[in-house]
């Protein structure tokens, strides 16, 4: 095997997992990043961020000397051959990606570079980047060897190391097929379909990828709705649909939608991508308004259970990170069915195993807890918004014994309505008739 030495330049959620498992392969890697804190933490072997597993292998290459941490961008330019960008891409106010990080960080690399470099897009960017990015370069570094290479990042955050070490398909776009291999020869030992594809396939793959899951979970939601309506079990719906081969079953949890890093960003720029090319993306318009409007109708849900007034009802939400196993907040549902609750006037006591540090510089007037008993005591409903493990093995008796009332209302369908309204429940979740 030839062992790279490779740069990583932005060391979050993705960053860190590709850069600790391309040291686990046996590569030379430095991590980057502008955010000296986090450097500080990881050079102290500290992990900023909530990920299973992740630790033990920082750890483990930090003492093979096979993965360091910097915040000196340039020396970990100069010292690689293969410079991996994982900065974030945001979306604008105007749904278009913002691309200001990716733009610093190739201004970097053209300040500090002096060899050749095959520079790898692991940020989801809009397609045509890679190509932009190589123009740029070249124009800019003229007598350098400079290819840039496509390499979507579909890692699941909370699963990210399984995700990395056993990937469905690895994909890689690139024009010049030598750098491509060298790329790909990077993660020969990984499992999965290697799928070469010329580099704006790539980069659309991961928006279309991510659009298409999205779909699932909207459409499954709208379904929920009928299923209300009609008298029939979402979950059962959901079952029969998944065993067709040809639909699959991930993907098909009615609740109240999706959130996080990537889906609504990427829905959101994908959407734009075909606006600014004059096609109007009908069914992905779709997508996003139906999951804006889960989120509405569970606190109307919740309204109606509680009587039509929440003025000074204590509600205990339990679950804020937006899936379970990770502290990430972005767009998390349960942010959203807050600030909705607080507006109505009720009192919020929240509790998550994770997020909570996070939580408390978003959340304002919430009372949070790392135990859900705590955060149960004396509520007048519970809402679950992240199927957290912790929450599916809570002892209902208990629970139920703190509440001021037995009312849970279920945003992930956790629980059998049949075996909550036995254990003295009202129950009411997404897509089944309520228990009471
Ligand atoms: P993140 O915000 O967790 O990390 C980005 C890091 O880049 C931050 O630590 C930031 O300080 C650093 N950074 C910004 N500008 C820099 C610069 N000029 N030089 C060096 N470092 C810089 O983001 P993330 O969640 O890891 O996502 C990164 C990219 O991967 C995004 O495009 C995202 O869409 C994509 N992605 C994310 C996931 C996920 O689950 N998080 C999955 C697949 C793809």
């Amino acid at each position: 095997m030839v062992v790279e030495r490779i740069a990583v330049i932005g060391t979050g959620y993705v960053g860190l997992v590709s850069g600790t498992t391309f040291a686990e392969l046996g590569h030379s890697v430095i991590c980057a990043d502008l955010d000296e804190a986090k450097i500080a933490m990881l050079q102290r072997a500290e992990i900023p961020i909530y990920e299973p597993g992740l630790q033990e292998l920082v750890t483990s290459n930090v003492q093979k000397n096979r993965l360091a941490f910097t915040s000196d961008i340039g020396e970990a330019i100069r010292s690689s051959d293969i410079l991996l960008i994982a900065v974030g891409t945001p979306t604008l106010e105007s749904g278009d990606v913002d691309m200001k990080y990716v733009h610093h960080v190739i201004a970097t690399i053209v300040s500090h570079t002096t060899s050749a470099k095959v520079i790898v897009i692991k940020s989801t960017v809009p397609v045509g980047t890679g190509r932009r990015v190589e123009q740029e370069l070249r124009t800019a570094l003229p007598h350098i060897q400079i290819d840039v290479v496509s390499n979507p990042e579909f890692l699941r955050e909370g699963s990210a190391i399984h995700d990395t070490f056993h990937p469905d398909r690895i994909v890689i776009g690139a024009e010049q097929a030598e750098a491509g291999k060298r790329i790909a020869a990077l993660q020969s030992a990984l499992p999965g379909e290697l799928l070469l594809t010329d580099r704006e396939s790539a980069e659309l793959i991961k928006y279309a990828s991510n659009a298409f899951l999205a779909a699932k979970i909207s459409f499954i939601n709208e379904m929920a709705h009928v299923c209300e309506k009609v008298g029939a079990d979402v979950g059962l719906v959901a079952k029969g649909m998944g065993l067709d081969k040809r639909i699959g079953p991930h993907f098909l949890n009615a609740g109240i939608g999706y959130g996080g890093s990537c889906f609504p960003k990427d829905t959101r720029a994908q959407l734009k991508i075909a606006q600014n090319v004059d096609y109007d993306f009908k069914i992905l318009s779709a997508v996003i308004e139906v999951n804006q409007l889960q989120r509405e109708r569970f606190v109307d849900k919740i309204k109606d259970t509680l009587g039509g007034k929440l003025h000074g009802k204590r509600i205990a939400v339990l679950g804020l990170a937006f899936k379970p196993n990770t502290d990430d907040l972005r767009d998390a549902p349960a942010l959203d069915v807050i600030h909705a609750l607080q507006s109505l006037g009720a009192e919020i006591h929240a509790y998550d195993p994770a997020a909570l540090h996070h939580a408390s510089k978003l959340l304002r007037d919430v009372q949070m807890y790392d135990d859900l008993y705590d955060a149960a005591y004396d509520a007048d409903a519970i809402v679950i918004a992240t199927e957290w493990e912790t929450i599916r093995q809570m002892n209902a008796e208990r629970i139920r014994s703190l509440m001021r009332y037995p009312v849970i209302i279920d945003g992930r369908n956790m629980f059998r309505p049949d075996e909550m309204s036995r254990l003295g429940f009202t129950y009411v979740s997404v897509g089944r008739a309520a228990a009471i």
